[in-house]
Parts: structure tokens; sequence; C-alpha cells
């Protein structure tokens, strides 16, 4: 597979990209679904995102632009094709993908109705992809209230990994909620260093022993950080385009994965909110290519590396 991805890189072929194996491990499902697919379904053209100054922006984009077309349940569901739908034709195979706690609302409280809707989908769209239900919830929540949530979701032994979201800074003080799916055996994320400071990845990862770090690109701005993310092999899960688009990083050229790369923080390439952002893994790994940030040796290294965890 090393010699084929290399020469779909050399050659700018994606459809043969599409065809070697890829891993996505940061994509946020009802956001993460091929947006041909959603266009077709609803009729409508969704226009291109322009460039959001922060989170805010992009979720008021959000709301506009593709809440509306996808309501209820069936959006829900539409949405959760999409993403398996754009797995299976990008040769994303495998998947580690969120769903939020909340989003049971839809199928009358019920975390397992949720579940089953879910596990339905992935039989019926995309079988041959290796799926890690992912369990993700905001820090707007109160943690008393994310807790008992929680149980109802661990309690059906379906989740393997976990992820929170929202105000980067208030990350920390969910360590009751962490060490609870610690003792499970979930995977261990949380979105940090998008926005905030590299002392906050480091400060979020050692008090939630985090396995793996959602963006985590500040950390490119201290030696010592990615030094301790080094030696601790904390894996740091990063979408360029989506860095670009929410003003993190200037361009692909200047994306600070290089350095963290060079400081031997273990990277991968995925693609975040895809029907947002609208930049599949295998193009990702285009952009990286174009840029001149990696060689195609090196990128293989990373595609190769996302499978080993
Ligand atoms: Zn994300």
């Amino acid at each position: 597979m090393k010699d084929r991805f290399i020469a779909a890189l050399q050659q700018n072929n994606l459809a043969e990209m599409r065809k070697v194996p890829k891993a996505d491990l940061h994509n946020h499902s009802t956001r993460g679904g091929n947006k041909r697919y959603i266009e077709k379904w609803c009729g409508t053209k969704i226009p291109d995102c322009p460039k959001f100054r922060d989170l805010h922006e992009m979720n008021q984009w959000n709301a506009i632009n593709l809440k509306r077309l996808l309501p209820g349940r069936p959006g829900y569901e539409k949405r959760i094709e999409a993403a398996f739908e754009q797995a299976k034709m990008d040769g994303v195979h495998l998947l580690h993908m969120s769903v939020t706690i909340g989003e049971e609302a839809l199928f009358d409280n019920s975390a397992e109705k949720l579940v089953y809707a879910i596990q339905d989908i992935h039989q019926r769209v995309a079988p041959e992809v290796i799926f890690i239900p992912e369990i993700a919830f905001l820090t707007y929540t109160p943690i008393d209230e994310t807790s008992e949530k929680l149980d109802q979701f661990l309690e059906l032994n379906y989740f393997k990994s976990m992820d929170i979201f929202g105000d980067e800074f208030a990350v920390p003080a969910f360590k009751k909620v962490f060490r609870k799916a610690k003792d499970k055996g979930l995977i261990l994320k949380a979105h940090v260093g998008e926005f905030g400071t590299a002392e906050l990845v480091r400060q979020a990862a050692e008090v939630l022993e985090l396995d793996q770090i959602q963006h985590g690109i500040a950390a490119a701005s201290s030696p010592q950080v990615m030094k301790w993310l080094s030696d601790q092999q904390i894996q740091l899960n990063i979408c360029p385009t989506s860095n670009i688009l929410l003003s993190r990083v200037e361009n692909y050229q200047t994306h600070p994965i290089r350095i963290l790369y060079d400081h031997g923080v273990r990277v991968t390439v995925n693609s975040d909110d895809m029907l947002i952002f609208d930049q599949s893994v295998s193009q990702e790994f285009f952009n990286l290519y174009h840029a001149g940030l990696f060689s195609a040796e090196e990128l293989n290294e990373i595609r190769e590396d996302a499978f080993a965890n």
C-alpha cells in the first residue's frame, strides 16, 4: 500500500488515493458527512463555508445552512448515513466518530434507541468500515448532569472512546467523568489546544489521562510540552483545513503539524466537519503534500501510524 499511496500523491490522483486505507480519528458525525449526499437528499445546494473568526461564527453558519435543511430524527439519521457514505467513498477503513450527549432527545430520550439507529446505519451503509463509536459531550453541561447521562450511555457497552469539546479552559474540571470512562477502558480524548495554550494541552492531558488530543496544535509553541507529549506518546488528531477555516492557522504551508512531527509528537490527519469544511482525509494528504510540508514517505508513515492505536 505504501507504493500505491506515494504514487497517488505524486501523480495527484484522488481516485487512487481513495483506494488506499486511511483512518479518520476526528469526526463529528452529524457534521462529518458527504456534502453531495446531503445536497442530493435535500435538493438544495449547500454554499461553501467562509473563513470563520471563531466557533461561534461556525455554529451560526451551521444553523443557517445545515440545521434547517436536516430537521428532526430523519435529518439526524441522514447526517449519520452521509458520514458513513463519506468514509466508505474515501477509503477510510478506521473511523472514530462521535455521538454527542443530548442527541438522544431525537430518540424519545433513549440512549439505547439512538445506539440501535447508529448500529443499523453502520451495518446498512458501510459494514466494511471499522467503526469506533465515540461518546462526546459539551463543557457547557454541568458536570453532574453530564456524569449522570454518561452512565446511561456507558451501560450499553457500545462506546469505545470519549471526547469533550466546547470551552477548552473548562476541560480539566471534568476529571470525575473521565475517571469513569477510563474504568470502562475507553480511549480518552479532548478538544484542547485548538484555541487554548500549550500549557492547557499538557494540563488537560495530565489531569484527564488523555490518550489522544483533538487538534492540540497550540502545543507547537512549546518545546517542553512537545517533548512531554512525545515522551507520553499522546497522539494529536489534527484537521488542517478546519484549523485554517477557523482562523487558527494562516495556510497549509505554515501549519504547525510539521513542527509537532519534527519534535517527535505523534500526529494523524483527519476531517473534523466535512459537511462544513468539505475536505476529506484523502484531500488533506494532498493539501499537506502540495504545500511542501511533508514528503510522500513521511505522509505515508503518518497514514500508517494512525492504525497503531
Ligand atoms: Zn473537532
